[in-house]
Order: C-alpha cells, then structure tokens, then sequence
C-alpha cells in the first residue's frame, strides 16, 4: 500500500541526492546564523520541485500529493526549514489553481512553480492566530482598486516573497466578512517589521508584514467579497499534509541518526542498541514514523483520488507532527549528552519539530475539527 512506483521512486531518490549534495553541508551553519537563502528554492524549482502539484500547463510538473509528500519528506530529512519554504510557497499555488482567474494563473503560477518567484500566504496577525475569522486587517474598495491597511505576523517567506496571498476584511465581523487579495512583494505601502529569532526553524524567515495603504486592482481579489475565509481554510487542508510529510522526514532524519548511533556507541562493553531500554526506544519512534507516514501517504492519496480529505489531513497533521517531537526527543536522549550539544544534528531536530505542532492550525484546533467531523458522522 503507498508503494511509489518507479518514477516516483525516481524524483524522491533525486530531490534527496539534490538535498544531501546542497542542502547538507549548510543546514547546521545556516540553521546557527538564522541565514535563508532564496537561490536554494530556484535550484530546487529548476528540479521541478517548487511546483510538483500545479499543472503542467501552468509550468507545474502536474504530479499529485503522494509525490509532493515524498519530496518534502527527503528535504525535511536534510533541512525542515527548506521543505517548509517549499509547502509555504506552494499555499498560493494550491489557491490560485483552486480560486484563480485564468489571468491570475497565468500572471503567477509559473513563476511559482519553476522557483523564480516565491510566495507566502499572509494570515496570521498579532491578535488572531487560530481564531483567524477575526482578523483585523482591512480591504476598502476606491473605485477599481482596493485599499489595504493592517499588520500581519508570523509570516514565512515575509521581505523574501514576490507574492502574497493576503486575507483582509471587506465586509462585517466573522468569516464573512474576509477575503483574500493578491499583493505583489513591491506594492507600495507593504513593508517588513521584525524578523523573528526563533527556537527552531531558523532557516526560514519568519517576519511582520506591515500593510500601509496598499493599493491592489480590483481583479486582485479572488473569487469574491466575502469568500477570503474558505480560501485560507481550504489551501490549510493541503498545506496540512505538506506539514506532515515534513514531518515524516523529521522522524526519519532522527531515527536513521538514532539507530546509527546507538550501534556505534558502546557502554558497560556493549553497543548500547542492544540494552533493551534503548531498543525499545528505536522500536517505538520506528513505529511511530510509519504510522505517521502511513496517515499522511492516507490523506494525499484521498486528495489525489479527489476524495474528502479534510479531516484526514488534520488527522495525519496531529499525528505526524506529535511523532516528530516525540521521535526527535527521544533521538536526543538516545544520544545522551552528545545529543544536547550542536555536535549532533538531533537537537536541531527536537527544535525544529516543535514548531510543527503549532503552524497551519495548532494540533488543539486539528483536534477541534476531528472532533467536529466526529460530531458530524454520528448525527450530533
Ligand atoms: C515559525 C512560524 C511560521 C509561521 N508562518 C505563518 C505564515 O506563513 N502565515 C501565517 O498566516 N501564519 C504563520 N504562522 C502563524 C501560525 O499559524 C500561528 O502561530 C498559529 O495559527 C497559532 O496562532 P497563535 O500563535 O496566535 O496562538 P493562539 O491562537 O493564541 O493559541 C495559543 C494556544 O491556545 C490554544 N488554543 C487557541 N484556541 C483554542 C481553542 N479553540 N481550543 C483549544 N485550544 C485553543 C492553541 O492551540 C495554543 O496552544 C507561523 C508561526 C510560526 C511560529
């Protein structure tokens, strides 16, 4: 089940060679100097790897989310920062090919999906995180313009990204009254306040975007007035499962540096693999990293086959991404005190795990739609 057929088997084993080769040698410097570098995404694009979802007639490779899950799982095993770069730009790439006029498509699809143009998807603000239906930004029409002015947080890619897919509010309170606009990186108005210093994940950049009177034509809006919020929700039901395949690579990362070591090290004259304390310890973040996989292979497979795939998807994110911080800690402890120091790559792993828990919908907001999916399937 999930097995990748050859060719599929073929692009995973290329973005792993491509992640190894580049992405390897500077994860630990770059992950220390809080340094992200944008010429790694054209490379990757030029693999075909930025746009592995989007049509092949919008310069996509057209391929589905098993595929994409299996790239961002071998760049993840190398750098998580750089598989999150890749599902961060694809969020606007799932919109647009989802809400996009055919002038929106072709305006920016290709860019996005060779790797030239990178983009970021602007949700999050400093009062409204997971209740994001109470966003305060706000989108005015002028005549065949808008007009937008508010401050958004947290935002991957910010003062990198060429495009942003920014949810504002045109209408009243709640979720009705949001939408989702297209703003170029050089719109006049848009700027960039602080970089975040973070716990892990420092290779990607995380920063304020300020909006200041920016003015958008009107035919940047998607869809239309009052449509914003099932456009975010629906690109983070994708975006959840790319979360997850990081993941995934994150427990794979850490479990392939565990079981190496705990056969090398040797205590009381013994590989320490082969005291059953550690065993154990293997054995469970082995089964751990294929339940997750197996989830998140579930949840792409359900989206390719066109099937609902929402509650799955929050499923395979929880799952995915409570393994990676449990199989990465355990790595460290696996590595005693070597895995607490920067000798070893393990405990920029147990850091970068953290953080998945928490982006695209916090593991409490995935169980609050499991839970309500559960309601729903029972006739509550
Ligand atoms: C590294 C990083 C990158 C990010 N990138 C982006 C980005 O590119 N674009 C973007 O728009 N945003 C981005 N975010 C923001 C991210 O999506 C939010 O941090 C996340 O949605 C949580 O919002 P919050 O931080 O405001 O936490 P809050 O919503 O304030 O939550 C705080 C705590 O309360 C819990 N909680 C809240 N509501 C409930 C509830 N109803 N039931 C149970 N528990 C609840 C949460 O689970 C959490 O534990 C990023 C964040 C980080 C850290």
């Amino acid at each position: 089940m999930f097995e990748p057929t050859e060719d599929q088997a073929a692009l995973a084993a290329a973005a792993r060679a491509f992640c190894e080769d580049t992405l390897g040698p500077i994860a630990r410097e770059d992950d220390e100097a809080e340094r992200f570098r944008p010429e790694l995404i054209r490379a990757m694009g030029e693999m075909g790897l930025c746009g592995i979802p989007t049509p092949e007639a919008y310069g996509g490779m057209g391929l589905g989310y098993f595929e994409y899950c299996l790239v961002l799982e071998e760049i993840a095993r190398v750098s998580a920062s750089y598989a999150v770069s890749i599902a961060v730009t694809g969020l606007p790439q799932i919109i647009l090919n989802l809400f996009g006029t055919e002038a929106q498509k072709a305006a920016w699809l290709p860019g996005l999906a060779s790797g030239e143009l990178l983009g970021a998807f602007a949700l999050s603000e400093p009062g409204s995180g997971s209740d994001a239906a109470s966003l305060a930004t706000t989108a005015v029409r002028d005549g065949d313009t808008y007009v937008l002015n508010g401050t958004k947080f947290w935002i991957t890619h910010g003062s990198y990204a060429d495009v942003y897919i920014v949810m504002a509010r045109t209408g009243g309170p709640g979720p009705r009254g949001v939408s989702a606009f297209i703003v170029p990186g050089d719109a006049p108005g848009l700027s960039f306040g602080k970089k975040e210093e973070k716990m892990g994940m420092r290779a990607s950049p995380t920063v304020e975007v300020v909006l200041e009177d920016v003015r958008v034509p009107a035919d940047a809006l998607l869809k239309e007035e009052g449509f914003g919020f099932t456009v975010a929700m629906t690109a983070l039901d994708s975006g959840r499962i790319t979360i997850g395949a990081t993941s995934v690579g994150l427990c794979q990362a850490a479990l392939d540096s565990a079981s190496r070591y705990a056969i090398d090290r040797k205590q009381f004259g013994q590989p320490i693999v082969d005291f059953q304390g550690v065993g154990f310890m293997l054995a469970d973040m082995a089964c751990r990293t294929e339940t997750a996989r197996l989830l998140v292979h579930k949840a792409a497979a359900l989206k390719d086959a066109g099937r609902p795939f929402s509650h799955v998807a929050a499923m395979a994110k929880v799952t995915a991404t409570d393994a990676a911080m449990a199989v990465t800690t355990d790595a460290v402890q696996v590595f005693g005190g070597y895995g607490y120091t920067r000798e070893y790559p393990v405990e920029r792993y147990m850091r970068d795990a953290k953080v998945m828990q928490i982006v695209e919908g916090t593991n409490q907001i995935q169980r609050l739609v499991i839970a309500r999916h559960l309601k729903r399937t029972y006739g509550g």
